[in-house]
């Protein structure tokens, strides 16, 4: 026999039972951001590699090492979406979309990067993402974060940090990349080659680094506060005060970089607690270069992605969500087919789910597959239905079972709500 052909490693199969979770997640995030008069967009999950060297930068552990790249047939080098910004600001560009007032932009899908699977990291996982373009204030920065707590807040999501600082604009960074470096040339010896690379390339990727060593050598590292401007430490400033009139819990971690070269200004994580090592749930900032970076005009910008596998995995924990099932039509026999059919597309009108049992096996059978997929009743249609145009319906908690006359259909819902409300009181 041939072997078993296995999905790719580090990717998932999202099975019906979940689908519920993901089409519920969508829904709840769509309707919190139309609310905010953010629009979706669906960009191609693959484009010109160059995109991602260009506007995520050659430093970054996403382009050096965790790109999908690959030649097409017309020898064209094509990588897989690492990431959603890159892409809508593409597009941003070449639909034109900018014309003096702000975009407000949203999309979800699969993004692709080549790393270490493990829990909460994958090398296809989907993110939730916005970008807020073309206003510099404290107040877009603001609002990008509300929106992200608004989402989490409406998914019931608990235990979550916000940590927040300002990385400066890039003339700030420029000096302080040298007093990175200063200090960093007295551990060379102790760098991991990873870090080397970072050092010689872009000093401030070395934040990145998960080698605990590196992370304790950056302890004592310049701190890239001390050399903000004073515009920068206003608008900072100013998007705490927001933060604070709002009751918006936040701590100022002066360490966060993030690990892509767009941000500029203000970047944050939002954690949780009921994660492991991968605890970060949503990131972003301020990108205020990207855009003219990929040849747009000069606008800028703000924004975070969020991974739903890790929203999922905490979501999980806290409640048990499936989709309702309200009748399982059982017929017995051939006869009883058509009759199935016509009950269960006027139920399904009705507002009601269904799901019909095509085995015409025994009563008890189909009971028990009715019970398992946790409907509300069972709905019996046998000779004696056929014959005298009723149905039976076996109530799945309470044990009832009683008859409805085809005629009276309408009458269900009440007999439904009233079924459901004895299940509440007991
Ligand atoms: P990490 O430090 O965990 O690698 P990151 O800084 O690379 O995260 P971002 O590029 O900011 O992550 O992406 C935003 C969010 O997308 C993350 O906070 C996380 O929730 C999710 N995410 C990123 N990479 C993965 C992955 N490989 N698998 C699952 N989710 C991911
Ligand atoms: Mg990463």
């Amino acid at each position: 026999m041939q072997e078993i052909i296995k999905k790719p490693r580090g990717t998932k199969d999202i099975l019906p039972k979940e689908s519920f979770m993901w089409q519920n997640l969508e829904n709840l995030a769509q309707s919190v951001l139309s609310s905010f008069g953010y629009g979706k967009i669906s960009t191609p999950i693959f484009e010109d590699t160059i995109l991602f060297q260009r506007g995520i930068g050659q430093a970054t552990d996403i382009v050096n090492k965790e790109m999908y790249t690959f030649r097409d047939q017309g020898n064209r080098s094509l990588t897989l979406r690492p990431e959603g910004t890159a892409g809508a600001i593409r597009a941003l560009i070449e639909n034109r979309l900018y014309n003096n007032t702000i975009n407000r932009l949203w999309y979800i899908g699969p993004m692709f990067r080549y790393e270490r699977p493990q829990n909460g990291r994958q090398r296809q996982f989907n993110q939730l993402g916005i970008e807020c373009i073309g206003s510099n204030d404290p107040l877009a920065d603001f609002e990008v974060i509300y929106v992200a707590i608004q989402i989490l807040t409406v998914l019931k999501v608990k235990d979550l940090k916000l940590e927040i600082n300002s990385i400066g604009g890039f003339n700030e960074r420029e000096e302080y990349l040298l007093a990175l470096k200063t200090f960093l040339n007295q551990y060379k010896d102790k760098l991991d080659e990873d870090s080397l690379f970072k050092l010689a390339l872009n000093p401030l990727r070395i934040f990145d680094s998960k080698n605990s060593t590196v992370q304790e050598i950056l302890k004592d590292a310049p701190l890239l506060s001390k050399f903000l401007n004073d515009d920068s430490k206003k608008h900072f400033h100013i998007l705490c005060s927001y933060l604070e009139a709002s009751g918006i819990e936040y701590s100022i971690n002066p360490r966060l970089v993030r690990g892509l070269d767009y941000y500029t200004y203000t970047a944050f994580e939002i954690k949780s607690n009921s994660l492991g090592a991968q605890d970060t749930v949503c990131g972003g900032g301020r990108y205020n270069n990207l855009v003219e970076q990929l040849s747009g005009p000069n606008l800028p910008a703000v924004g975070w992605g969020m991974g739903i596998e890790r929203l999922l995995l905490i979501i999980n924990q806290s409640n048990d969500q499936s989709n309702i099932l309200d009748f399982y039509i059982a017929p017995l026999d051939e006869e009883a087919k058509l009759i199935s059919l016509i009950v269960s597309n006027q139920l399904q009108q009705k507002g009601f789910n269904i799901e019909m049992d095509f085995t015409f096996t025994k009563i008890q059978k189909q009971i028990q597959r009715a019970s398992r997929k946790m409907a509300k009743a069972c709905i019996i249609i046998g000779q004696n239905e056929v014959a005298n145009n009723f149905i039976s319906i076996k109530w799945l908690k309470s044990g009832k079972q009683s008859t409805i006359d085809l005629n009276s259909l309408d009458k269900i819902k009440v007999i439904y709500l009233n079924e459901l409300s004895i299940y509440y009181k007991s």
